[in-house]
């Protein structure tokens, strides 16, 4: 018998999700994110999940590859474009698209005099400070870049850093949505803009292309209600109850004795800890489900274990079924919990968590 903690991913609910992505965006078209494994869901399941998405966007020149030997005929997009000169026969080859986002990426591309044509996506740092031309540059670079007889095409692109959080004082999204549309005032090529936050709240802004990622595996940023916006967990971790301990008032529960029980206790030790994804720093009170009734982790997250309070759930047993997360159990519940976010957890879903598809 395997060991009990698996990852059940759900592809009719990536599609159905992909379609709420679609929704929200009348007149755009949709690259739905892939990256980190198609967070953390597996990249051929991105791409099967996602069949009727415009585009597939993500970080490795060697999952592009793969993407097109998986038999994805559809574009491609590296969102942050290549890494090294080497790379850019191999995209001009897969035919896949690229972010550029600095001068360096534009010497190369000009020095490889590629054989075969390759289109750009011209990122603009609108005020992140990540990737990115600022504003005043931005035509500079895009001078460059259509001076290149091989850049068949140029989007122009920027990422916002507070769409989930449009008045942060820091960078309100109307101050990054105004640089924008200073930097690239006149060029009149297609314009790719948002990520699920965005997407979940539009803006008024003309885009062709959006670029939602956590969304369509039924997360949101920001703590939004994922039910609210009609989408569905595509990730239920599971596990099983694997012993059952009953401590007395006074008792202390696991590493560090971070729980002690102030009364007598039913606990269930489940098969799921840290090494397997599950947050470290999940405190007592982090929401699980037992048997299909909500409960709490009692005593801190171990490598392969945590504990939970079974006191209320009398059929509880060995062997009872336990969801972690997805179906039931908003995976942003559990991060927000955990003070981190569902993009992280699905992130790290461990390579040792079996899963399977339904
Ligand atoms: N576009 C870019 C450039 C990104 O880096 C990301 C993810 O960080 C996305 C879109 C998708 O973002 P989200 O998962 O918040 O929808």
């Amino acid at each position: 018998m395997p060991r009990p903690i698996t990852a059940a991913i759900d592809l009719a609910a990536m599609r159905h999700n992909l379609a709420v992505a679609k929704n929200r965006a009348p007149g755009a078209r949709v690259w739905a994110v892939v990256k980190a494994n198609a967070y953390g869901h597996g990249l051929e399941r991105g791409m099967r999940g996602f069949s009727e998405a415009d585009g597939l966007a993500l970080i490795e020149v060697e999952g592009a590859v793969s993407l097109r030997e998986m038999g994805w005929k559809k574009p491609i997009l590296l969102l942050e474009g290549f890494f090294e000169f080497a790379d850019l026969n191999v995209v001009a080859e897969h035919d896949v698209q690229v972010a550029v986002h600095c001068d360096e990426q534009i010497a190369m591309i000009e020095r490889a005099r590629l054989a075969m044509p390759i289109d750009v996506h011209l990122k603009m740092n609108s005020g992140m400070n990540r990737l990115g031309f600022k504003p005043d540059v931005y035509r500079d670079a895009y001078a460059r870049l259509r001076n290149i007889p091989a850049v068949r095409s140029l989007t122009l692109m920027t990422h916002f850093a507070n769409a989930d959080d449009t008045d942060n004082p820091g960078l309100p999204l109307a101050e990054q949505i105004r640089r924008f549309q200073a930097g690239a005032a006149g060029l009149t090529d297609e314009r790719s803009l948002f990520n699920s936050a965005a997407d979940l709240m539009p803006p008024d802004v003309h885009t062709d292309w959006v670029r939602p990622g956590i969304m369509l595996y039924g997360g949101t940023p920001g703590g939004k209600s994922a039910e609210e916006f009609g989408l569905r967990p595509a990730m239920t971790l599971t596990s099983e109850i694997i012993g059952v301990q009953s401590v007395e008032s006074g008792d202390a529960l696991g590493y560090g004795s971070r729980f002690i029980a102030g009364k007598p206790m039913k606990i269930g030790v489940v098969a799921c800890g840290y090494a397997d994804g599950y947050p470290r720093h999940a405190p007592n009170g982090t929401p699980v489900i037992v048997e299909g009734r909500r409960t709490q982790i009692v005593g801190r997250v171990s490598m392969d274990m945590i504990t939970v309070d079974l006191s209320d759930i009398p059929g509880a047993a060995i062997g009872s079924k336990v969801i972690l997360w997805g179906e039931g159990l908003p995976i942003d519940e559990v991060a927000n919990a955990a003070g981190t976010i569902g993009y992280e957890l699905m992130c790290a879903l461990a390579p040792r968590v079996r899963t399977v598809e339904r």
